[in-house]
């Protein structure tokens, strides 16, 4: 009698625990359904993915899981991981995407997960998934709920983004297949036989609504080493119209014998770009590693006599940057007693991979920021969004307090003075009211007069006197018609 895998597999579940079982391809099972793109829409991504506008790849980041032992054996090597890794980024460049481990490889040692099954998994990612990363786990020994040991198995795209992870056994960590394999279910690929959606005809007259979704795969009754010879169909199965299956062996989402399956299709790759700038964006140049800095020579109280133009100077440090990148940097205000936050200044800056410093003398302009005299901190902050993978974050903010001496013991300025065409009036005192301002020449003629509205302990406020003739004048500020303030400025 011919024992075929899936008479195996029937056999195997029906007298567990005893029996142990040779390695199946992989666990990831057909979802219910799946997300699917129109052909009109994967071959449009393909001619972009193949046209001279063809971006930067999109570099996801990865984050390597080793179990070992207690003792620290039986773990792959690192070496393995990183020849796997670069075969999976060869096999990865006609999609645009390619691959980076971007945290410090994680061992761990712990008897528990050397065979690790749906229970122990569950386990792995809930105590060891780092967020916004690929989680992949390298196991000694993969087993699907029967028992039966797998090369792998991976998360579909799903909501539960913070869940996902590829496991990979070791033994199927080095064929050059299993771990692309697994990986492009992490960015939705079906295998070539899957029946989600029904069963998909030889004829490709439902190839993107059932099976795998896509047109450019032959219909696939699952391939295995029975009906594989020499990374050829060597079966005799036909499809519910009497269509003989002419599958694919060399597609990687088969369960072609290993050493056959080599390329993916142009949906393949078109699908997986996609995926990549959709359900999978999060992971996208996640892979920023850099210790960043902000330093500065001033000390941390700002002492200002008037409303004009000063510097902050200050140098960014970026050091061990694995890529290019672009640094989000924000100066803001803070108010008080409010506490609110005002964004004055918001730029980005390039930073190239390995060590640079940079100069960056931050000008503010009091003048031209509302509510200014009510500012008590000035903050500036570098990768204000946390985009950055950093060994320290607690370095990337400075803070200076403002101190407001524009009158010292006066409780009124004049400024520019003399000047040539505006002037800035500041007034401090404990009255709330409604003053009258006017301007008068030095023969004591009315020039100009209006209401100043004073509604804070501190006011300030912008005169254009551009109109006003050459010469002496003076400003006298009036509450219930008793002087409070004049101050004298001269007209250039
Ligand atoms: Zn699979």
């Amino acid at each position: 009698m011919k024992l075929t895998r899936k008479y195996f597999l029937f056999w195997a579940i029906t007298t567990l625990p005893f029996i142990s079982f040779a390695q199946l391809p992989c666990g990831t099972e057909d979802p219910i359904s799946s997300k699917r793109f129109s052909q009109e829409v994967l071959e449009n991504e393909w001619k972009d993915l193949n046209s001279g506008s063809r971006q930067m790849p999109r570099i996801f980041m990865i984050a390597v899981h080793i179990i070992r032992s207690t003792t620290g054996t039986l773990g792959i090597s690192e070496g393995d991981v990183l020849d796997a890794i670069e075969i999976m980024n060869t096999l990865y460049e006609p999609a645009n995407i390619q691959f980076e481990i971007c945290s410090p490889i994680n061992y761990i040692d712990d008897n528990t997960y050397l065979e690790t099954t749906t229970i122990e998994g569950q386990n792995l990612v809930s105590n060891y998934n780092l967020p916004n990363f690929i989680n992949i786990y390298f196991i000694p020994k993969v087993l699907n709920p029967s028992g039966e040991a797998l090369c792998g198995n991976a998360s579909l795209p799903n909501n539960f983004t913070i869940n996902r992870r590829i496991f990979v056994a070791n033994s199927c960590a080095k064929n050059g297949s299993t771990f692309s394999h697994e990986m492009c279910h992490f960015f939705g690929l079906l295998h070539t036989h899957s029946t989600t959606g029904g069963l998909e005809y030889v004829e490709r007259i439902n190839c993107q609504s059932r099976g795998d979704g896509f047109c450019d795969t032959p219909a696939d009754p699952e391939l295995e080493s029975n009906n594989v010879l020499n990374c050829q169909y060597i079966g005799d199965d036909y499809d519910p119209v009497g269509v003989k299956y002419m599958p694919d062996p060399s597609n990687l989402m088969s369960y072609a014998p290993k050493s056959c399956r080599t390329k993916f299709t142009p949906q393949q790759y078109s699908h997986m770009n996609l995926i990549s700038k959709d359900d999978n964006n999060y992971f996208y140049e996640a892979c920023d590693l850099a210790d960043l800095s902000l330093a500065t020579s001033m000390p941390d109280v700002i002492n200002l006599e008037d409303f004009s133009t000063f510097t902050i100077p200050f140098i960014v440090t970026a050091d061990n940057v694995q890529n290019r990148q672009i640094v989000n940097f924000e100066v803001s205000i803070i108010y008080s007693p409010s506490l609110d936050e005002n964004i004055i200044i918001n730029f980005t800056l390039y930073i190239d991979k390995g060590s640079s410093t940079f100069p960056i003398p931050i000008h503010i302009n009091a003048l031209n920021i509302q509510n200014f005299v009510n500012a008590s901190k000035v903050i500036i902050k570098i990768d204000t969004k946390n985009e950055i993978q950093e060994t320290n974050e607690n370095n990337n903010a400075l803070c200076f307090t403002i101190k407001h001496n524009y009158a010292k013991n006066k409780t009124s300025l004049i400024f520019p003075n003399p000047t040539k065409d505006y002037i800035t009036f500041y007034l401090t005192n404990d009255k709330i009211s409604q003053f009258q301002a006017s301007i008068v020449d030095i023969t004591g003629k009315l020039v100009m007069q209006a209401v100043i509205d004073k509604q804070d302990r501190n006011f300030i406020e912008k005169i254009d006197v551009s109109e006003l003739k050459q010469g002496m004048y003076f400003l006298i500020v009036e509450l219930d018609s008793k002087t409070q303030e004049v101050q004298k400025f001269v007209k250039l």
